[in-house]
């Protein structure tokens, strides 16, 4: 069975064909520049790689791209688009109602339109590149897998704030969580692992965005990220948690309107706003290496949030039997991974320094000291996978 996952963001669509009988990735590939003008990169194992610049006015154009060079006789692995048994996109935010993967019909899409509000950056492009493949390939199941869906099962008191009940009621304001296709692949991994499918797992995905994430019996029970994905830890541009009335005396004290502070907040905080170099965790380190004070400033209180979460999830489960890291920053940056499980030991997390700095990039690793009660893993995330076998197991 052949399935295309498809991530479409403002600008940008990407893609990977699975042969889901062998769990290969056939071909993979990203359109960039959307509605600008239009560069597709096409990569398929023991072919060389393809990159054009194209015509994308749209989605409906890049989809098209994608598919001709899927059945291209030279770059392409299909002879056929009906080979593609199945669609899955990637969808930020499922609201509360799209609580699990599903098959997307009208209904489905026209709950996702009613919820942009929730999710005003991630949903209007989602919902053009589900439009724009539903189009082109009108005869098989779309299906939509939600970051969101993963913490559906979180307790009423993780996710409602405490602020006025009636906002909840009114505008739905609650803890969603997000990236929970990541660390539901890689808390299924580390449970694998373990041999233990009731387990208690921390899992950390830490990229650009960021998030830490506590499983119980493969369900979240509690995760960083909130009602949008600014809450938490620190992250590239954004702050993470913050008390909350320091956005209020920002736009006060200079003299901005909201999207103004927010902008602040999303796109100018973070590793950036700390370091003033980069939102990039590599340029950082370099810098903090150099002797950088606000470069070092930067990866200590990103280390410090990364803790505090841990230490609050351990006490939430009253235990902890994995600590997972994932994501750019978590499979790469074994100094930050060690700086985070140093003097954890109370908390039975102990990691063997020097196994963790060999560790292979971007692959799995067992970093745990001989003995430790806690293992501490390196899984590599693979959210296309898990939206794949999502849309094999709604469609086969
Ligand atoms: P992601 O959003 O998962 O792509 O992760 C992006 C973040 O991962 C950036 O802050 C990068 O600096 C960091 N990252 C990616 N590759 C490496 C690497 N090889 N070593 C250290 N950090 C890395």
């Amino acid at each position: 069975m052949k399935i295309l996952v498809v991530n479409a963001g403002s600008s940008s669509l990407k893609y990977q064909l699975f042969d889901m009988d062998t769990e290969a990735v056939l071909a993979k590939g990203l359109c960039e520049r959307i509605g600008i003008d239009g560069i597709i990169t096409h990569k398929c194992p023991g072919k060389d790689n393809y990159k054009a610049s194209v015509a994308f006015p749209d989605h409906k154009a890049a989809i098209e791209c994608v598919l001709s060079l899927l059945v291209d006789k030279e770059k392409g692995v299909i002879g056929s688009v009906d080979e593609i048994s199945a669609v899955g996109h990637r969808f930020a935010h499922g609201g509360e109602k799209l609580n699990k993967s599903a098959i997307l019909g009208d209904q489905e899409l026209e709950y996702l339109e009613s919820i942009v509000g929730l999710n005003p950056l991630h949903g209007p492009p989602a919902i053009s590149g589900l439009k724009a493949c539903k189009e082109v390939m009108p005869s098989v199941n779309h299906v939509g897998v939600f970051d969101t869906s993963y913490y559906s099962n979180m307790e009423e008191h993780a996710y409602i704030y405490p602020i006025p009940y009636e906002l909840y009621e009114k505008h739905k304001i609650r803890r969603y969580g997000f990236h929970g296709t990541s660390h539901r692949y890689v808390a299924a991994k580390a449970a694998e692992v373990l041999g233990n499918k009731d387990a208690k797992i921390i899992t950390c995905h830490l990229g650009n965005g960021s998030s830490i994430t506590a499983t119980v019996n493969g369900k979240a029970v509690d995760t960083s990220m909130g009602f949008t994905p600014q809450d938490g830890v620190p992250m590239g541009t954004r702050s993470g948690a913050l008390d909350p009335t320091v956005v209020t005396f920002i736009q006060k004290a200079e003299g901005l309107t909201a999207e103004e502070a927010d902008k602040i907040l999303n796109k100018e905080s973070g590793l950036l706003g700390i370091s003033g170099i980069s939102s990039d965790c590599r340029d950082v380190s370099i810098a903090a290496e150099e002797g950088n004070p606000r470069a070092q400033l930067a990866l200590k209180i990103l280390v410090h949030h990364i803790k505090k979460l841990i230490g609050s999830y351990v006490a939430e489960m009253n235990g902890v039997d994995a600590l997972v890291f994932t994501a750019g920053i978590g499979e790469n940056d074994a100094p930050i991974r060690a700086a985070v499980c140093r003097e954890m030991s109370f908390l039975g997390i102990e990691i063997d320094e020097e196994v963790n700095a060999k560790a292979p990039r971007g692959s799995f690793a067992d970093i745990s000291k001989a003995g430790a009660k806690v293992k501490t893993l390196v899984i590599p995330t693979n959210e296309e996978y898990m939206i794949a076998l999502d849309t094999q197991n709604l469609t086969k």
